[in-house]
């Protein structure tokens, strides 16, 4: 009898619902056994239950250990901190991990196949800021030795399972000599322990370039919080945008797996947004609770749709629905099974 696994399934808001319910499809086409529970966080949390995260979601994950996510929207103003930034501090998830890769039929950057491995719980995101004087205000960086250590000994790790052969660690420490300096020594010290796995060092603006130049030059790209944001969003543009780049927040205890977009106010209710992110996404989850085969199944689906150029988004130059999309794929599981 097969394992039937518990999830927490976050929709979120914006294109979050619909984009879910492509998933969704594609999870009964796999044929795995899972058992959704629904739990609210962002603008829909503070709507039904005034709180962005509700403690129900919270416990309803540390039940589960692992959760798939929408995106959520925070409300912006004074006094809200982001729901991401905050869901990743509680549940200490502390590695992002984002596979960008071409497709083919995609019309972008081919042969790229990298993995963003981003430190997800301090750095500017720390959300220390103050006013020290009118006019002049301050926003802290932190850097630790204990997250910078785990987030390498995860990347380099992470590469040994994948058969991945090099580290490059992208930093700014010519300028931020003690924070990026103390982030680069960490790297350092866990590289030693992976001699078989190559190691290189970056300054993030010449990486910038080359993954606009030479992107298939990098296997996996360790960041640390800010940096990671600025350059996943980067590389999601190398391989065609936004609608196709999955991720994984991933901690000792807990995951939380949610693709890299945000909630697409601007096409919300239209239902043209990609699902294939979240789609991708639902692949790492299915890796991640140990169904291989699925997870490959669904992640070849993808390119057999997208490679056929039948049906496609608009965001992929294409006229199709997101339920179009999301039926496509899953018929192609289904087939592939
Ligand atoms: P956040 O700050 O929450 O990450 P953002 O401001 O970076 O969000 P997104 O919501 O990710 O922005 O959207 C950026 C652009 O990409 C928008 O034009 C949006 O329509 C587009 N986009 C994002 N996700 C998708 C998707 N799944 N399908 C199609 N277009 C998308």
């Amino acid at each position: 009898m097969p394992k039937t696994h518990r999830v927490t399934l976050i929709e979120g808001d914006g294109i979050g619902p619909e984009i879910c319910a492509e998933m969704l499809k594609v999870v009964a086409s796999a044929g795995v056994r899972i058992d959704f529970e629904r739990a609210y966080a962002g603008q829909i949390a503070l709507e039904k239950f005034k709180e962005s995260i509700p403690a129900a979601t919270l416990a309803s994950i540390k039940r589960n250990r692992v959760a798939i996510k929408g995106p959520v929207t925070t409300p912006i103003g004074t006094g809200f901190t982001s729901i991401n930034v905050m869901l990743r501090k509680k549940l200490e998830l502390y590695a992002n991990v984002r596979p960008v890769r071409s497709y083919p039929g995609v019309s972008t950057y081919p042969n790229v196949d990298l993995v963003i491995m981003r430190e997800n719980t301090e750095d500017l995101y720390s959300g220390i800021e103050h006013e020290i004087a009118p006019g002049v205000v301050e926003s802290i960086k932190v850097i630790t030795r204990l997250a910078s250590t785990r987030i390498a000994e995860y990347a380099f790790s992470y590469a040994k399972k994948h058969g991945r052969k090099k580290v490059t660690a992208i930093h700014k420490a010519n300028i931020m000599k003690l924070s990026d300096g103390l982030f680069l020594e960490c790297a350092r010290g866990i590289a030693k322990k992976f001699p078989k796995i190559e190691y290189t060092e970056m300054i993030v603006d010449n990486a910038c370039m080359q993954l606009v130049t030479r992107p298939t030059q990098f296997d996996v790209l360790l960041l640390e919080n800010l940096y990671g944001d600025i350059v996943s969003d980067l590389c999601a543009g190398l391989v065609g945008g936004l609608g196709l780049v999955p991720g994984g927040n991933i901690g000792k205890k807990y995951a939380v797996f949610e693709s890299v977009h945000g909630s697409a106010p601007d096409i919300a209710g239209k239902g043209i947004a990609n699902p294939t992110a979240i789609i991708l996404t639902l692949a790492l989850m299915l890796e991640y609770l140990g169904e291989t085969q699925a997870s490959l199944a669904v992640q070849q689906a993808v390119s057999k749709v997208l490679q056929a150029k039948k049906v496609r988004t608009p965001d992929l130059g294409g006229k199709n629905t997101c339920p179009e999309m999301g039926d496509a794929i899953a018929k192609q599981v289904k087939r592939l099974l």
